[in-house]
């Protein structure tokens, strides 16, 4: 296992930023790390670099736990933090080259990781004059300077525009074609646009830990109906597995299962025992965002 987190709390002064969280990465997975602001996504994240220690819990990276080995963690992970600090007054090149002397590599190095992040037509100018993607593309490239297994990378997208989040997208994706990579955002299609599994955290406890296809199609099922008559939303709660109904307009509902299984024969029966013709009945899957809207309101 890449990463491994085991009932992880960590509590500041008074609030729990984060309550009894276990997950594991395997090795070569791109994991979403998705939540609202405020969940604990940063926290975690700097526990797992070494940068914060938990309260409690035991966390390691590439086998080497974070509190006994916190250099070989760093030495296994590049880290892209949330408000990535940069020098502005130094020069890409300059800058990149300077973290490479803190990590001790290879001046050759400095040149493949600005090649790699598309950074060569800016490496002359000064951090301070790049757009927001470019800084994002130096802090990637500092992050990959050392040719770490894993990598933290903290909303590494967010406050790009359009070009540029396609951009730092397709970058992430070709990083995780080789390494281990979590990721956060508080952006559900980002998700399905880079990673094949997604760990929702919501007020520090995690609520969904699943593979995107699985997530697709088991999460819940949403059918919309049309009776022949008008009804109480008393009556329509009595349907097995219902977790939420709305009343669209006059006799058509959207119905909101949590399951997989196809509730229409359960729905065709309800209607039959209460007197009620079934006009119409549509299975729709719930799209993601408003399933993740679902899961952490
Ligand atoms: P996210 O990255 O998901 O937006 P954070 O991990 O930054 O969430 O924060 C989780 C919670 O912990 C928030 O309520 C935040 O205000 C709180 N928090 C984060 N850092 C500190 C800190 N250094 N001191 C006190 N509270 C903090
Ligand atoms: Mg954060």
């Amino acid at each position: 296992m890449s990463i491994t987190v085991e009932n992880v709390s960590k509590v500041y002064g008074e609030q729990k930023a984060l309550d009894n969280i276990s997950f594991t990465i395997g090795s070569g997975e791109i994991v979403g790390f998705l939540g609202p602001n405020g969940a604990g996504k940063s926290t975690m994240m700097k526990i797992i670099t070494t940068y914060i220690a938990q309260t409690e819990g035991a966390v390691s990276v590439n086998g080497h736990n974070v509190e006994t080995k916190p250099m070989l963690v760093k030495q296994s992970v590049g880290y892209l933090p949330e408000h990535n600090p940069l020098y502005l007054d130094m020069y890409v090149k300059e800058y990149i080259q300077f973290s490479g002397q803190v990590h001790k590599v290879a001046k050759s190095r400095v040149n493949e990781v600005i090649e790699q992040v598309g950074l060569s037509p800016e490496a002359h100018k000064k951090i301070g004059q790049l757009s927001k993607g470019y800084r994002q593309r130096v802090g990637l490239a500092v992050a990959l300077l050392h040719d770490p297994e894993v990598f933290i990378l903290d909303e590494p997208t967010t406050g790009l525009d359009p070009n540029q989040l396609v951009e730092i997208r397709s970058l992430i994706k070709e990083i995780g074609t080789t390494k281990t990579v979590l990721f956060s955002t508080h952006i559900m299609q980002e998700v399905e646009a880079v990673c094949d599994r997604v760990i929702i955290i919501n007020k520090g406890s995690i609520v969904t830990d699943k593979k995107l296809n699985e997530l697709k199609s088991s999460e819940a099922q949403i059918v919309e109906v049309e009776f022949d008559l008008r009804i109480e939303e008393q009556l329509i709660q009595k349907l097995p597995k219902l977790t939420k109904a709305i009343n669209i307009h006059d006799n058509t509902w959207q119905l909101t299962f949590s399951t997989s299984k196809d509730m229409r024969p359960a729905i065709f029966d309800f209607a039959h025992d209460n007197g009620l013709k079934l006009l119409q009945s549509q299975q729709k899957n719930q799209d993601l965002e408003s399933l993740f809207r679902s899961l952490t309101k």
